[in-house]
């Protein structure tokens, strides 16, 4: 955008702004952010030096996603974990994970970094959790993926420091987790509007680490302003692993090692009481709602709704790709509305809830206010998808049929005003060599 700094996008097919279907006219983009939504035959209010005609488009907000893991590109439908529930599929893959390279790390971002941008992601989240020997430097090659995708990312430097039965070779003590910690939010973290990289802290499990690292993590996250997550209430067993070592249920544990607050966001959240998602709720704890891989890893259906009511905030995630087994945001809401239909039926879930969850909802979750909404002040991250294909055939609403009729590849992709994605092709990438790379990784990995 630097070189022609006000494009108008006119005239949409459909436009999805926070009050769903409004701004027929579309919007005006000035320096990558968002200045003016127009009504229908209104023109911008000052001249444009760029016209882009949406006729042809349904444009969205670019879609968020508020937890991966990348590295997981490389063990898709790995055989031995095919048909494991989740406790049996962490032990399958766990030996494979922990020989990864640093070239391999780098290419499975990469993979699942384009994934996510050719269906209409913006910003993504990623949780990291292995660092075994000789990958200590993980989350940096994570943020050169992500720089040279020219996508915004939150990446979640996880840790482990407690040897479960499998994951010993990822073991690091809680000095050396808090002092790289430190000097990732210090290197990486951008606190302004627009900003492309930022850090969180995020244990793989409050399981998986000791109450000490809990409280530390917490602490300096509120050093650093930044926010914590983890995964939890994804296995109705949990509880109990939870009572037998911290004698008490798991929010109560967080609430003891300070994490029960707005700045906390946890994956999944299916397994809650009542009173649970009441107090979840009141400290207006985030929910990333993973149905894909819920549904792949026989996990549960999250309560979201009861959890929106009491407070708490929802967003989606399409998990990692060893239990999606894809990175494709937009199949992810599709997953969403079909499996909270089956929980709260047809009339309360609707496209545009759905969608809501998969951008302002995600956004909220990864604490940004910059991004997901097409309003004026917001960055200027979109998607703009085309109902051309043979699938769309017949339908009629643009924004339903979306969803309904399973869109799965943005045709344009804008972040912060550039254009990223073209014609359904990533620039500047050559992806026929991405995908040669990666599959000769993933296949050195398994014979590792
Ligand atoms: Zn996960």
């Amino acid at each position: 955008m630097a070189e022609r700094n006000r494009l108008w996008i006119s005239n949409p097919l459909a436009l999805f702004t926070a009050n769903d279907h409004q701004a027929p006219g579309g919007l005006v983009i000035e320096n990558g952010v968002i200045v003016e939504l127009l009504a229908a035959g209104q023109t911008p209010a000052r001249p444009v030096d760029e016209t882009f005609d949406a006729r042809e488009h349904v444009v969205l907000p670019g879609l968020v996603n508020a937890h991966h893991h990348f590295h997981q590109t490389l063990t898709r439908a790995w055989g031995p974990a095919v048909n494991a529930p989740v406790l049996d599929w962490l032990p399958a893959l766990y030996p494979v994970w922990s020989r990864l390279t640093p070239a391999q790390l780098a290419l499975a971002s990469k993979v699942a970094l384009a994934e996510l941008l050719l269906s209409g992601c913006t910003t993504t989240a990623d949780h990291h959790y292995l660092f075994p020997e000789g990958l200590e430097q993980a989350i940096d090659i994570e943020v050169e993926a992500v720089r040279e995708l020219g996508m915004r990312a939150t990446l979640c430097r996880g840790s482990i420091n407690v040897a479960g039965s499998h994951n010993s070779a990822c073991v690091q003590s809680a000095e050396v987790i808090l002092a790289d910690s430190q000097r990732l939010a210090e290197q990486y973290h951008e606190r302004d509007d627009g900003a492309q990289i930022q850090i969180a802290l995020a244990p793989s499990s409050p399981f998986a680490v000791t109450r000490e690292l809990m409280c530390a993590s917490a602490e300096l996250a509120q050093t650093h302003g930044l926010r914590l997550h983890t995964h939890l209430g994804e296995t109705p067993d949990e509880q109990q692993a939870c009572i037998r070592r911290f004698s008490m249920r798991s929010v109560d544990y967080l609430k003891s090692v300070g994490w029960l607050g707005p700045q906390t966001w946890l994956a999944h959240g299916i397994h809650f009481n009542q009173i649970e998602i009441d107090r979840l709720g009141a400290a207006g704890v985030g929910i990333c709602h993973c149905p894909s891989s819920n549904m792949r890893l026989a996990s549960g259906i999250c309560r979201t709704l009861q959890l929106e009511d009491e407070g708490a905030t929802i967003g989606l995630g399409v998990d990692g790709s060893a239990s999606n087994d894809t990175s494709n945001m937009l199949l992810e809401a599709r997953q969403a509305l079909f499996i909270q239909r089956l929980r709260y039926g047809a009339g309360k879930i609707t496209p545009e809830k759905v969608l809501g969850w998969a951008t302002r909802g995600s956004a909220k979750l990864l604490g940004r206010s910059d991004i997901g909404e097409i309003a004026p002040g917001k960055q200027a991250d979109l998607a703009l998808f085309k109902l051309d294909e043979l699938r769309f055939s017949g339908s009629h609403d643009p924004i339903a049929a979306l969803l309904l009729c399973a869109a799965d590849r943005a045709d344009r992709v804008m972040i912060g005003g550039r254009w990223k994605v073209i014609d359904g092709q990533i620039e500047g990438l050559d992806l026929a060599g991405l995908i040669a790379d990666h599959r000769q990784a993933a296949s050195h990995l398994a014979g590792g």
